[in-house]
């Protein structure tokens, strides 16, 4: 069972803010946990503190109810004056609780939304946003390691706002927006005072909305599910969804950030742990749309029947079928090897200078020689693969014939003279092994005794 943690300022932004959203995840078996930061001992009208801490944390109760929250944590800070509290004090709350019950998501406000006029919302957000990264320290709060607690992380953020700066996702929440509105009528004695305010303010206009009153005294659903009924609507739309028949709540969903895509070509499921939600933005992030023209000269139209390499790289061909399938080698050459067709027909042609592979290789540099990363200058050692193998600029080979050559010329020695870390070519790849289990590959193809 995964675990979310809703950090909310005061008793009604969790369901005000992400409750349509919260309701779903409780409904597909999350453990959520919701946190309020304030007694929120002012937000009422006419009660006496005492009456207000009382009214709203009963009604705050009955709200969670409604949403599928299995446990109310609170902290207890005086409501509305989380400006005064150091912002360090509170950021040691959000660690800690993140350390202790371990959530895989944390919903709360963005630090970067806009409009925000209520500092309580903005002290939890900038806590939340930093305790995400020290919680994962280990010097941070050692306090917490001798209650048994460890460093954790986070693995992703729900952050909502008055309005974001940045969505990056909508959850579609038709099915829960009922209990979304019922929840934040729960919060009667706050919505009353929130309704008050407007009342003050169209009073200073001059005017009065009657309706106002109305449901200040009655019943508030019309009102409020009117609202948000809007507002998920209005949302559903900027998601370009049919508004008929689907609602929205949105956020900016942070993960990995830039890492992301990288994570998604290397990272293999941990064998104990439950499978990771689906999340469609993040894990099939909207492609590039190509742009055919310039592809078109970097790659050739005839790559499925000939690649042009340099010398060293004949060497690389020998581990070709397994090299092709790595995640690091695609990260480097992605959009060529998607071409690239290893058969044993495919003609390797030996070219001088960059070789096809340069132009697509991450450490490829025009001014810093060949290569930017492990040695400089990569023509010696095209010489000395060349001069070893018999091959010429220019010589055409066919790819199974080549990779006999392969097995026949190069013994393990040679390659780890080549490509190991010893060698003055040393080689990224070479240190993960393939190459080494490749030529053994081949050396038993072939009949080669191995040497
Ligand atoms: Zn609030």
């Amino acid at each position: 069972m995964k675990t979310a943690l809703v950090i909310s300022p005061h008793a009604d932004d969790a369901a005000a803010f992400c409750g349509a959203t919260i309701a779903k995840f409780a409904d597909d078996g999350w453990h959520i946990i919701l946190v309020r930061v304030t007694d929120d001992r002012k937000d009422s009208v006419g009660l006496t503190v005492e009456q207000t801490i009382a009214k709203n944390t009963e009604e705050l109760h009955a709200a969670v109810k409604i949403l599928g929250v299995s446990e109310i944590v609170e902290l207890g800070f005086e409501t509305d004056m989380l400006a005064d509290v150091p912002l360090g004090k509170l950021r040691e709350r959000m660690v800690y609780l993140f350390r202790k019950f371990k959530p895989y998501a944390v919903f709360s406000f963005d630090p970067f939304g806009l409009y925000e006029n209520n500092q309580d919302h903005v002290r939890v957000a900038q806590a939340v946003d930093e305790a995400y990264w020290i919680a994962c320290f280990d010097k941070h709060y050692p306090e917490h390691f001798a209650e048994g607690l460890e460093p954790f992380s986070v693995c992703e953020r729900w952050y909502f706002a008055r309005q974001l700066s940045k969505v990056t996702h909508y959850e579609e929440v038709a099915a829960t927006i009922e209990r979304k509105i019922d929840a934040v009528c729960a919060h009667r004695e706050m919505m009353k005072n929130t309704i008050n305010q407007y009342q003050l303010q169209v009073k200073t206009w001059g005017k009065q909305v009657r309706w106002l009153q109305q449901s200040k005294d009655g019943d508030m659903k019309p009102l409020i599910g009117l609202f948000l009924q809007e507002q998920a609507k209005g949302l559903a739309q900027e998601a370009c969804w049919d508004t008929e028949v689907k609602l929205a709540e949105a956020f900016r969903l942070e993960r990995f950030g830039g890492l992301e895509e990288l994570f998604q070509m290397m990272a293999e499921p941990l064998n104990e742990s439950e499978p990771a939600p689906v999340r469609a933005e993040l894990d099939h992030p909207q492609e590039e749309p190509t742009n055919e023209i310039e592809e078109a000269h970097i790659i050739p139209l005839d790559i499925k029947e000939r690649i042009r390499i340099m010398g060293h790289h004949h060497l690389c061909a020998g581990a070709f079928d397994e090299l092709l399938k790595m995640p690091v080698f695609r990260i480097g050459y992605a959009s060529l090897v998607d071409h690239i067709n290893p058969n044993p027909d495919l003609i390797v042609e030996t070219v001088y200078g960059y070789g096809q592979f340069c132009y697509h290789c991450v450490y490829f540099s025009q001014d810093e020689g060949r290569c930017t990363s492990g040695w400089k200058n990569k023509l010696a050692k095209d010489y000395a693969v060349l001069e070893h193998l018999g091959l010429k600029p220019g010589s055409q080979t066919r790819l199974e014939d080549l990779q006999k050559m392969l097995a026949e010329k190069v013994s393990y020695q040679k390659l780890e003279d080549f490509c190991g870390p010893g060698g003055p070519g040393k080689c990224e790849f070479y240190a993960l092994g393939v190459c080494q289990k490749s030529f053994a590959a081949l050396r038993e193809k072939y009949g080669i005794e191995s040497k």
